[in-house]
């Protein structure tokens, strides 16, 4: 089983369907999918699928665009400010941890940036409280990471930032559960961790947000663009988006967005109630309200242990359970690919360790 928070494995299911589809040879031109031009009508139908099923997933409303892009979330902490600042001297940030202040770095660079609210960074740790935000007058929009995937801190609801566009980073959650896309802006999400594969990221805009860039941005990472395109001003990430539509296929299969949040809430309790059973061997350092549940961030009462236990976990098949670089300890990552057994292993695992430590 592999916990990573980079990169999460894929279900068996869609594992074994890439296997036959990604190289079964088109009718008209014999192609593979890794060989199909992007402006034929072989990959518009896939392009149009995977579009259409995440437009059901999301329930996302006819004003807004979905666009499927090359790059990463980090590409994105520049694109939303370059898209989304127009005349605006202003942008918000809530600092939440490790990925929103990356973002916030970025966006410094190309607009004034006013912290509407803080990470306290002392424990337990939580998200910044909801309420009062400080957001300018003159304010594009603000920006959220609704689930802080190395700080493994998740907002316990969304704020109320009134008429400010509200912009989050949904790149950890986007899927793992139903979400009320009208109360957003803009949402963006790289795919690596719930929708496929490293190379894409998606991006959900509401349309009165499409305005002229700033002055330099290239037009492949031009919003207006990309949207008017479909996608397709430029070659997309394809094989990410073929992988991306068999994702939101098994979505659905599993009972869709409803599913996946049943599913993930009992994963997550699971192994939050075996750490704080632990009688203090494992203790997790966020608040209770405030746990992400698909990021679950815990540590090891003697820090001594924490390599020997990844490690033991290893030899037992439980993979990339090292905390992010900037914390240390151990996180398991429970994206939607992530089957129960795998957490009953690793629960299993945690009590053999502590009674062979404890
Ligand atoms: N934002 C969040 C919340 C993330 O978890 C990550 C990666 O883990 C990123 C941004 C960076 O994504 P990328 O590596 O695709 O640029």
């Amino acid at each position: 089983y592999n916990f990573a928070a980079g990169s999460s494995e894929m279900p068996a299911a869609v594992l074994e369907r890439a296997r036959t589809e990604l190289f079964a040879r088109a009718d008209d031109d014999g192609s593979t999918a890794f060989e199909r031009p992007f402006t034929g009508a072989t990959f518009g139908a896939t392009l149009a699928h995977a579009r259409a099923r995440l437009k059901d997933l999301l329930a996302v409303p006819d004003n807004y665009h979905i666009l499927f892009l090359a790059g990463g979330a980090t590409q994105q902490f520049s694109m939303v400010p370059l898209n989304l600042l127009g005349n605006a001297a202003h942008v918000a940030y809530a600092d939440s941890g490790h990925w929103s202040q990356r973002a916030i770095g970025e966006a410094g660079r190309y607009a004034a940036v006013t912290i509407a609210a803080r990470y306290q960074g002392e424990r337990p740790l939580a998200a910044p409280p909801l309420s009062p935000w400080r957001l300018p007058d003159d304010c594009a929009y603000c920006h959220i990471t609704p689930n802080e995937t190395a700080d493994g801190i998740a907002y316990p609801a969304l704020p109320d930032c009134g008429a400010v566009p509200l912009v989050a980073d949904a790149t950890s959650c986007l899927l793992t559960a139903p979400l009320d896309v009208s109360r957003f802006g803009l949402l963006y999400a790289a795919a690596q961790k719930n929708l496929g594969i490293a190379g894409m990221t998606v991006v959900i805009v509401r349309d009165d947000l499409l305005r002229r860039p700033a002055l330099l941005v290239p037009s492949s990472c031009d919003y207006r663009v990309q949207a008017a395109q479909g996608s397709r001003a430029n070659t997309p990430p394809t094989i990410a988006i073929v992988l991306a539509g068999m994702m939101f296929d098994w979505i659905v299969q599993q009972g869709g967005l409803a599913g996946m949040q049943a599913c993930g809430q009992r994963k997550a309790a699971l192994l939050y109630d075996a750490i704080d059973t632990s009688a203090g061997f494992f203790r997790a350092p966020v608040a209770p309200g405030h746990r992400s549940p698909v990021n679950v961030r815990f540590e090891l009462a003697y820090p001594a242990l924490t390599t020997p236990f990844i490690e033991y976990a290893a030899q037992n098949g439980l993979h990339n359970l090292r905390g992010h670089g900037a914390f240390g300890g151990v996180r398991a990552s429970l994206y939607n690919a992530m089957p129960e057994e795998g957490l009953r292993a690793l629960i299993a695992c945690m009590a053999d360790f502590t009674r062979n430590h404890g």
